[in-house]
């Protein structure tokens, strides 16, 4: 009997999730957002192929990798409290809102406690909103001509993530994507020229189409395949 209904939920998330999954391009990373979701929720996308979940509180995320299979590959999107990476530096494949220096080095430090090196991008404040997180332009510039592997050697900084403001006009969105795609190409051709410097993380449920056409290489989407969040 749990057979059937579960399968039966299967049926009613893979439409959203194939939805999803037919507009992203080719070579773009989808990254299923799964925050607040139940465990049911993700077991449902791991069974229709789906092995990258992003997740936006640490505890939450440590609590579903202890019992899901352990060829997820877990994203940290939110907000990082240093205090909290200690519960994420075991398993985290990608942490994307490295957006302080005091950041990078807490999570360098659990990093090496756990003999790993760990992904993170460079969050960018691309957003006219005082809310949300990130180096600005300026801010960032330094941070990458200051020595990142030498200062950090528990990390590879994969790239940058940013999100844009949260409005109708697509091309505020956009300009902001632009601006960020930009930065990354300068950052590639002059200050951070690694070859492991490849990844774009921007796009959500409500933006992800603009953000590959600017040049994504990685969209967190969410509500678009779980519904809407409480
Ligand atoms: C919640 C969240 C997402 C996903 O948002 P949706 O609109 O549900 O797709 C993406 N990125 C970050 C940083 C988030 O916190």
């Amino acid at each position: 009997m749990r057979g059937f209904f579960f399968n039966l939920r299967i049926c009613l998330l893979l439409p959203n999730l194939k939805e999803v999954q037919k507009q992203i391009n080719r070579g773009v990373e989808l990254v299923a957002v799964s925050k607040t979701k139940p465990l049911e929720a993700l077991e449902e996308a791991y069974a229709a192929g789906q092995r990258v979940f992003g997740e936006n509180r640490i505890q939450e995320m440590a609590e579903k990798w202890e019992v899901l299979p352990k060829d997820i590959e877990w994203h940290m999107i939110g907000h990082v409290q240093d205090n909290k990476i200690k519960y994420m530096a075991g398993f985290v494949s990608m942490v994307h809102g490295m957006d302080k220096e005091k950041r990078l080095k807490s999570l360098n430090k659990e990093a090496a406690k756990h003999n790993r090196t760990i992904d993170c991008l460079i969050q960018i404040h691309i957003a006219q909103e005082e809310s949300k997180f990130g180096f600005d332009y300026h801010e960032a510039r330094q941070l990458f001509t200051s020595d990142l592997e030498q200062r950090f050697p528990n990390l590879r900084v994969r790239g940058l993530m940013g999100m844009a403001t949260f409005t109708q006009n697509k091309d505020q969105v956009r300009a902001e994507f632009k601006g960020l795609k930009n930065f990354f190409d300068e950052l590639k051709s002059q200050k951070y020229p690694v070859e492991h410097f490849d990844t774009l993380s921007m796009g959500m449920s409500g933006d992800f189409k603009i953000a590959q056409e600017e040049g994504s290489t990685m969209v967190r989407v969410g509500s678009s395949i779980f519904g809407a969040r409480a």
